[in-house]
């Protein structure tokens, strides 16, 4: 692998990660490497950078470390998380000079691996490959897969399973989490040490923490939104997995809703219903909470910056409204979809949500999805209303990562045949072209056979 290493985490104080090198595996077979992506961050692979992506050599120049983070998991405190199966390789500059970290998933155990073996199976891999680069394709920030490789080892979990391990590029891997376990212990040095340089990588034109947190909540509240109109349920928006740089990241128990429901849930530990579809705009306030009491420490007047910080926080709900806007006026064709046009959307997302419609399939053929309503009267009295609002091209996916196909593919993928990963991968890297023969099958919602009603953390 050829790339303009430079590193600047592994810069920072040596108490904010372990330098260490990924666990070396014992016979691994490349199933895909990302050559437009590679492009794109100024890699360029060689022979042979199969062992690279299984952790067996490391690139010149890499700086290999894990880094410590901490988190609030499902509400609850966690004093010490932190890389416990991946593995930051370092970070790579294009011709531009944009940087992006490099990271093994799945690369063996770490100081922060608490009961857990470092490694990754092949199921949550090619999700993760899959999903991400669908997310990426329909315009959605998030982290990307550069590479998978299978481990030619097992792992445990119910069962023995294929060992894998993901490559994975992100503007950083710097989380709220990260933040909230300085503040936590008290260690103020290393807080300002992350927060100028965070700053210095991501937000520039920020000059103070203040800044800081209001260009973090912006991005957050613009996510969400963009999260919403795909009808992605990310599953697990813990603090740890929240990105600083306003990324997707940690594709765990994602997924993408078929029928509309906005109390939806799919994870198997989301018990209550915490990150269900339509709370994930109030989590990512609550999250951005605790990042602004994580930043309170640098603060010179306390009570000040509880206050002023309390104020960035209530602003997020009218950020994420004013996304949301551009997000579904977009999807509806209303180039400018204010408040008044709220209830033209909730309108249709009632009526889906009453008569269990497809999310993806209405909005991507709304001229003829009154077929797809059990009361297609009261669907044609919404269009109707819709016809003389409506002032430009609707924009929406036609096909998106759906459940049934990630677990079918996952299936095959497990015994052996790789074929169904390439071509649903295909199929969800080009969303907005209009469906083919071949691509018809993926914008099909699940028989009631198919349907999957759980999904499962990537460990
Ligand atoms: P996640 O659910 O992916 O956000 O992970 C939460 C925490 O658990 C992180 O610190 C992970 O590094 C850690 N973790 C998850 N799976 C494993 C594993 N198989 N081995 C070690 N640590 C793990
Ligand atoms: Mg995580």
């Amino acid at each position: 692998m050829k790339a303009r290493f430079d590193n600047s985490f592994a810069a920072l104080p040596d108490q904010m990660f372990t330098a260490m090198n990924p666990a070396p595996v014992g016979d691994p077979t490349l199933i895909i490497q990302n050559d437009g992506l590679a492009k794109d961050i100024g890699i360029q692979i060689a022979v042979g950078d199969l062992q690279v992506f299984a952790g067996n050599e490391v690139p010149d120049g890499a700086a290999p470390l894990a880094q410590l983070y901490a988190g609030h998991q499902f509400g609850n405190w966690n004093p010490q998380l932190g890389d416990g199966r991946a593995i930051l390789l370092g970070e790579v500059l294009n011709a531009s000079g944009q940087r992006h970290d490099v990271q093994l998933k799945g690369s063996g155990r770490t100081p922060y691996s608490r009961g857990g073996d470092g490694r990754a199976w092949l199921g949550p891999v090619l999700r993760e490959y899959v999903v991400s680069e669908a997310m990426h394709a329909l315009d959605i920030p998030t982290t990307r897969a550069l590479a998978a490789v299978t481990t030619g080892e097992t792992v445990v979990r119910e069962g023995l399973l294929p060992g894998a391990i993901l490559t994975r590029v992100a503007s950083s891997h710097i989380r709220v989490g990260t933040f909230q376990i300085y503040a936590a212990r008290g260690e103020v040095d290393l807080l300002q040490a992350l927060t100028d340089y965070t700053i210095q990588r991501h937000y520039p034109e920020a000059d103070s923490p203040a800044a800081l947190l209001d260009a973090v909540i912006a991005r957050q509240a613009k996510l969400i939104a963009k999260w919403m109109g795909v009808g992605f349920i990310h599953g697990v928006m813990n603090t740890d997995n929240a990105s600083i740089a306003g990324e997707t990241i940690d594709y765990g128990p994602c997924a993408f809703m078929d029928s509309y429901d906005p109390a939806r849930v799919f994870s198997s530990i989301d018990q209550f219903g915490r990150y269900a579809y339509q709370n994930q705009s109030g989590i990512a306030a609550w999250n951005m909470a605790q990042f602004a009491t994580a930043l309170i420490p640098l603060m010179p007047n306390r009570d000040q910056a509880i206050e002023d910080f309390t104020i960035a926080v209530n602003r997020l709900p009218a950020l994420y409204d004013a996304a949301w806007r551009e997000v579904f006026g977009a999807k509806l064709g209303v180039s400018n979809f204010t408040e008044d046009d709220d209830a033209l959307a909730q309108d249709l997302l009632g009526l889906m949500s009453k008569d269990q419609a497809d999310f993806t399939n209405v909005f991507a053929n709304l001229d003829t999805a009154r077929d797809q309503f059990l009361d297609p009267d009261a669907f044609d009295d919404w269009h109707r209303r819709w016809s003389l609002r409506r002032n430009t091209d609707p924009v929406n996916p036609q096909i998106i990562p759906r459940n049934h196909q990630v677990e079918a593919m996952i299936t095959a993928a497990v015994g052996g045949d790789f074929a169904p990963f390439r071509s649903l991968l295909a199929a969800v890297t080009d969303p907005f072209t209009p469906l083919t023969d071949i691509t018809a099958p993926y914008a099909k919602p699940p028989t009631e056979d198919e349907y999957v009603t759980r999904t499962f953390c990537g460990t």
